[in-house]
């Protein structure tokens, strides 16, 4: 499904979570965020140990994740109004040199500038569409704009605004873990290449989008593929049409809901947690495992709960509850529906009849569909506003300091796959591309 093309035009920013946070700290709103740190410019942040304010302010960050420097003081002092004219300057300046791609979680003040806006994979697939631009300024976070890189061309130079921009979930499936996973899984089932009987090998890795390449370009060395939230039961099928267990990563939520759904058994998907020898878990589990789930979770999603579905639906008899599949399996089940952001973007778009819809996904995004269907009733489940950290790295003065840069000629914040690393990630994606739904199911 392709990103949404925007046009160069800025919109309105009435939907602006940053504005509310504003409002909260001032005391104008009686509304609650989860820090009133979120008020203050993310450069506040950069050099501090953390992901920052927001939903991943409690996760621990791996040592030698990327930093970003400082940012010059011309752009930390500027108004939102001038660093909104200079954006558009810069960008007119670029005309077709430049993509701005802007993730559906970004802050409005962002996404105004944006060309494209859409999840991770669609716009991965708009910076493809654009083998014209030179530079493609990804305002997403780290694994985004990796995953740009590895489908856009080789003088493409793809940008992230800031370093500090990583994903706390994709962190959280680190390669050498992931290495020694499967190590220890190699000597409890032998050699992983070796198929069955029935044609089947051990164990095909999955790993979610969200995911650095370097997951991705182990899964594509190992037989494996990557999925997305909105393909994750077509790559499924795929990898039980050639393995006898899935090794699932990052996201242990998205993997157990879509199994679970597929028929799978609770207990014969168990938790691989990677601080544990074999993953805490006994021998006999791991033989009787169809799908083994690793220990990572978006903290974003996790928020989300039962009871504020309860509450949801006591205040708003009616109310049509969509989640994300990152949330934890008692709020999908809960729920009543559960898709990835073009789902729940979609099925708000499809609803003739003023309609209540309680989301449970990132802020920014349910406040943008709220403003965009003035017809319906929108509201974020989670009543706290507590944005992804990362995602709210990404400030309009950090956009406007890379674009300026390349009018200035200067690529600042570029990101690059290493060849050995993106030749095998490209393998895993391209399976992903070509898998297609098959009646071959699971449990
Ligand atoms: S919303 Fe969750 S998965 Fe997405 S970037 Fe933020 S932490 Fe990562």
């Amino acid at each position: 499904m392709p990103a949404t093309p925007l046009t160069l035009q800025p919109r309105p920013i009435d939907a602006s979570v940053d504005h509310e946070i504003q409002a909260i700290v001032t005391g104008s709103s009686l509304s609650q965020t989860c820090t009133t740190d979120l008020a203050a410019g993310p450069w506040d942040f950069d050099s501090r140990p953390g992901y920052g304010p927001g939903s991943s302010m409690g996760d621990v960050i791996p040592t030698g994740s990327p930093r970003q420097g400082e940012l010059p003081r011309e752009y930390r002092e500027a108004s939102e109004e001038e660093l909104h004219a200079r954006i558009i300057a810069a960008k007119h300046a670029l005309g077709d040199r430049v993509v701005v791609l802007g993730h559906f979680y970004q802050r409005e003040e962002v996404v105004a500038h944006a060309d494209y806006v859409g999840d991770s994979f669609q716009l991965a697939g708009a910076a493809k569409a654009h083998p014209e631009a030179e530079a493609i300024v990804f305002c997403g976070v780290h694994f985004m704009a990796e995953t740009a890189d590895l489908l856009s061309g080789p003088d493409q130079a793809v940008i992230l605004p800031n370093l500090a921009a990583g994903c706390s979930m994709a962190d959280m499936a680190d390669i050498d873990q992931v290495e020694e996973c499967w190590e220890q899984l190699e000597e409890l089932y032998g050699p992983m290449d070796r198929a069955d009987a029935e044609g089947l090998v051990p164990v095909v890795p999955v790993t979610y989008m969200n995911s650095s390449a370097a997951i991705k370009g182990f899964v594509g060395r190992h037989g494996g593929i990557v999925c997305t939230s909105s393909n994750a039961r077509t790559v499924l099928e795929w990898a039980f049409a050639r393995g006898r267990r899935v090794l699932f990563f990052p996201d242990q939520h998205l993997g157990r809901n879509t199994a679970k759904a597929m028929g799978v058994p609770l207990d014969r998907m168990p938790l691989w947690n990677p601080r544990r020898p074999m993953g805490g878990n006994d021998d006999a589990a791991l033989e009787d495992a169809r799908v083994i789930l690793w220990h990572g979770f978006c903290s974003v999603h996790r928020r989300f709960s039962v009871d504020q579905i309860d509450r949801a639906r006591l205040e708003h008899p009616g109310v049509r509850v969509i989640v994300h599949p990152e949330c934890p399996m008692d709020v999908v089940d809960a729920a009543d529906e559960a898709g990835s952001t073009d789902y729940i973007r979609k099925a708000i778009q499809a609803a003739t009849e003023p309609t209540t819809f309680a989301i449970g996904t990132e802020i920014n995004l349910v406040q943008r569909l709220a403003a965009e269907h003035p017809q319906h009733t929108i509201f974020c489940l989670d009543p706290v506003v507590c944005p992804c950290s990362t995602m709210y790295r990404i400030h309009p003065g950090y956009l406007a300091w890379v674009l300026e840069g390349l009018v200035a000629g200067e690529v600042r914040n570029r990101i690059t796959v290493p060849a050995d690393v993106a030749d095998p990630a490209r393998v895993a994606l391209e399976r992903m591309l070509s898998a297609r739904p098959s009646p071959q199911v699971a449990p």
